[in-house]
């Protein structure tokens, strides 16, 4: 069953003798924030949520669209259409990336917002949801425009953004430079520095140490557990990563330092398995190098859909959303699954994989350490007094093993899947929240 596409560059390693490019997914009719909402339904009918708390929690409290005008370094001005969706602030000021892409809609930043409110409730931080973007392609564009639009697009919602209020962090095409020119923007406004209006800042600007490692932890510390869990002995565990950016890389090292054999990785190259188990600082060091990990000496070329049907105990999809679908849901031979991406399980494939078995941590758990460890960023810019490594990670995990223990409760209660628990959790403590404090009038 495995193809082997490879032959050798002039460094003796393996790669593929044509590029293989994969068909793309069959996706199930729906996009990742349906699948979102059907299980919002789902769990609210579940709590027997009022009616009227539902139709609160449903919608946005606020919307804004602003356009961005710049001058463009050819001398014309722009006009770029920007967006910042609160979902939520019943728990607390909101939270949520900033992304920079042509398809960015209203829509999308709609659910993505709502997404954060019931991440930020889940792991118990005391923040609602936000998410934001703008219209534009930063491919296309120069690093002085790209500025230029992002500080306009922050003095158009200084009144939105805020240490109190809203606190925007980094999402698809933006970056630590990209929240270091909001933050200098915000301050020059307040005529004093505000770092901890923005998380995901380089750690020179008030950053935490452990961010960029902190989904990717977050990811390992639910694993564990859930192996522990169904009694399986970690160091005797399989595991299988598709995707090696940021959440996969880190992913699969952090398993590996806890014994878990990795014998399948990608990234949007191809796949690669190798049964013995993959040296995890080694393939890193080849990715870094080479841009991919295809082309690793040790290891089969094989394809996605090999990749994510290989027998495992555990499955993290670490790289986009709908990978799992009706389609091949029932195909898959891994014990659990843990989402370090967002939405990597479409909702059609949901009852496939609980008819089956598979144990699934669900994205709003599994992926919620980046957002935690955002939290911490926020607390000691705060603070004005920054905690080591150590420190964070020790408390990164003690946040995650208790979420992951509620959520399982949760689920138990309602003997329903971690899915459809963490939904209720999150939903239930907003909605109290929301009792507790009234509607204002
Ligand atoms: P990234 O851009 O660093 O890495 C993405 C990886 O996926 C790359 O290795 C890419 O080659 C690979 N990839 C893309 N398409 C693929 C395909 N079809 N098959 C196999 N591999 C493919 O991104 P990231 O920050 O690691 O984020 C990955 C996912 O995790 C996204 O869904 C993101 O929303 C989610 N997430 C990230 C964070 C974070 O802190 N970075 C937090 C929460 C959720």
């Amino acid at each position: 069953m495995i193809s082997d596409k490879t032959g050798k560059n002039q460094h003796g390693s393996i790669i593929p003798t044509n590029l293989y490019k994969e068909p793309a997914p069959i996706k199930d009719k729906e996009n990742p924030f349906e699948s979102m909402m059907e299980r919002f339904d789902l769990a609210a009918n579940l709590l027997g949520l009022d009616p009227g708390i539902y139709n609160y929690l449903k919608r946005p409290v606020k919307q804004i669209i602003t356009s961005v005008p710049i001058i463009m370094d050819h001398g014309g001005i722009e006009v770029f259409e920007g967006y910042r969706v609160i979902h939520n602030e019943i728990l607390g000021p909101s939270k949520g990336g900033i992304r920079y892409a042509p398809d960015v809609t209203l829509d999308e930043m709609k659910a993505l917002a709502a997404w954060m409110t019931w991440k930020c409730s889940i792991v118990s931080i005391p923040f609602g949801g936000a998410k934001g973007g703008i219209i534009c392609d930063p491919s296309k564009m120069s690093n002085g425009e790209i500025e230029r639009m992002t500080r306009r697009f922050t003095s158009n919602l200084l009144d939105v953004f805020g240490p109190e209020r809203d606190i925007p962090a980094p999402d698809m095409n933006t970056n630590e430079q990209t929240m270091a020119w909001i933050m200098d923007t915000y301050s020059m406004h307040m005529r004093r520095n505000e770092t901890a209006v923005v998380t995901g800042k380089p750690s020179i600007l008030g950053g935490s140490l452990g961010r960029r490692e902190a989904t990717g932890r977050g990811v390992m510390i639910v694993s564990i557990s859930a192996l522990n869990k169904l009694g399986i002995n970690p160091k005797h565990a399989t595991a299988v990563v598709q995707g090696f950016g940021n959440v996969g890389s880190v992913s699969a090292k952090l398993l590996s330092e806890q014994g878990v054999k990795i014998i399948g990785l990608s990234d949007i190259n191809g796949a690669l398995y190798n049964k013995d188990g993959f040296n995890l600082p080694d393939v890193i060091e080849f990715a870094d190098k080479n841009g991919t990990i295809l082309g690793y000496p040790r290891a089969e070329v094989i394809t996605n859909e090999e990749l994510l049907e290989l027998d495992c105990d555990l499955l993290v999809p670490a790289a986009k959303e709908d990978q799992i679908t009706s389609h091949n849901a029932n195909k898959l031979k891994c014990r659990i699954i843990a989402e370090g991406a967002n939405g990597p399980t479409s909702a059609k494939a949901d009852p496939i994989l609980q008819e089956k078995g598979i144990l699934v941590i669900p994205d709003i758990l599994a992926n919620a350490g980046g957002v935690t460890v955002s939290y911490f960023e926020w607390v000691q810019d705060r603070m004005g007094y920054f905690w080591t490594l150590h420190l964070v990670n020790e408390r990164l995990e003690r946040m995650m093993d208790e979420a992951f223990i509620n959520v399982y409760k949760s689920a138990e209660n309602y003997n329903v899947t971690l899915r459809i628990g963490a939904y209720i959790l999150a939903i239930d403590k907003v909605a109290k929240t929301l009792k507790i404090r009234g509607i204002y009038a």
